[in-house]
């Protein structure tokens, strides 16, 4: 069944027209090399990293093979998700984190990529950009549940039995530093034409196999916290996710307690994101993940186009 494209589904798809176009625009203005790897005058490439005169002058570096495994993830995340077939999740999580993590060096690098896809729209750095904004218009934020590998190590360390919930009030301020974050990385990359704290991130200094004595220390703090807290980085710091969270509002389907809901909020108490309230997820915080679904005693949970 086709479903119903309503007026929210049209405004996600202007949305995402117009971030695609306004990236592109930037991108032809800005375009400095910094941050994005030292080898572009080495290949022979202009000063947007591009290949002069190469077939591949739109992608450079590894980006082609990295989309490949983005879209073949992002595939699987899909399927994971339109099949409930969320036992699978996990798997997921951990290929996620040897792939992208450790094999590909943390793709794509959370604070890095709201920076990068300013400074880099001219190459394919834009198409590895767009998959997860594309699955937060279609699903919300499938990518940070199921395909970031920043996340995933977050959430495989995690013990659900110790965790310390953080109270949803206090989860929704501390949302608020996230978004801050992403408004001042933007800002001063608009301002700049540089990016900054890219090596920064948590677990980046895992994932390459390198790093200063304190990116090491900052990586080491968040895998600690994230055993006794969820995704403690993605809640409260992540700029990438924060620019998904806002994207997702606008997301076409969502998850929902549908007529059979019986008003138990087992799902609510399921919800390690602190996402479902009273049967209907929060777009902003839902990771997909699946486990209200399993939690719900009457089957009532599904992934629905929004009520109009
Ligand atoms: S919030 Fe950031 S680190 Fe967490 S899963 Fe999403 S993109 Fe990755
Ligand atoms: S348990 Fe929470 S994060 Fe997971 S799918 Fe349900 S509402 Fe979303």
């Amino acid at each position: 069944m086709v479903p119903h494209v309503n007026r929210r589904a049209r405004y996600g798809i202007v949305a995402l027209i117009l971030v695609t176009v306004g990236f592109a625009a930037l991108g032809q203005g800005f375009g400095t090399p910094s941050g994005f790897g030292p080898s572009a005058a080495a290949v022979g490439g202009d000063a947007q990293g591009r290949t002069v005169g190469g077939r591949d002058g739109f992608f450079v570096h590894d980006q082609l093979a990295k989309l490949v495994v983005l879209l073949g993830l992002s595939g699987a995340a899909i399927a994971v998700l339109l099949t409930h077939a969320f036992r699978w999740r996990r798997l997921l999580l951990a290929v996620s984190v040897i792939v992208l993590g450790f094999v590909l060096g943390g793709v794509l690098c959370p604070i890095a990529a709201v920076q990068n896809v300013i400074l880099k729209a001219g190459t394919g750095y834009l198409l590895l950009f767009l998959i997860p904004v594309v699955l937060a218009v279609l699903f919300g934020r499938v990518f940070c549940g199921s395909v970031c590998p920043f996340g995933a190590l977050q959430e495989l360390v995690h013990v659900r039995r110790w965790a310390l919930r953080i109270p949803p009030r206090i989860g929704r301020v501390l949302s608020v530093v996230r978004s801050l974050f992403l408004v001042a990385l933007v800002a001063r990359v608009a301002a700049t034409g540089t990016s900054v704290l890219d090596g920064a991130t948590p677990f980046k200094a895992f994932f390459e196999f390198g790093g200063t004595p304190v990116t090491v220390a900052v990586s080491a703090l968040v895998l600690v916290l994230s055993i006794f807290t969820f995704r403690p980085f993605c809640r409260v710091a992540c700029p990438l996710g924060a620019f998904l969270a806002l994207v997702s509002r606008l997301r076409i389907f969502g998850v929902r307690g549908g007529a059979k809901c019986v008003s138990c909020k087992q799902c609510d108490r399921a919800c390690a994101a602190d996402a479902m309230c009273g049967g209907k997820s929060r777009p902003e915080e839902c990771l997909l993940c699946g486990d209200c679904f399993a939690a719900c005693p009457v089957g009532a949970i599904s992934i629905v186009p929004p009520r109009r």
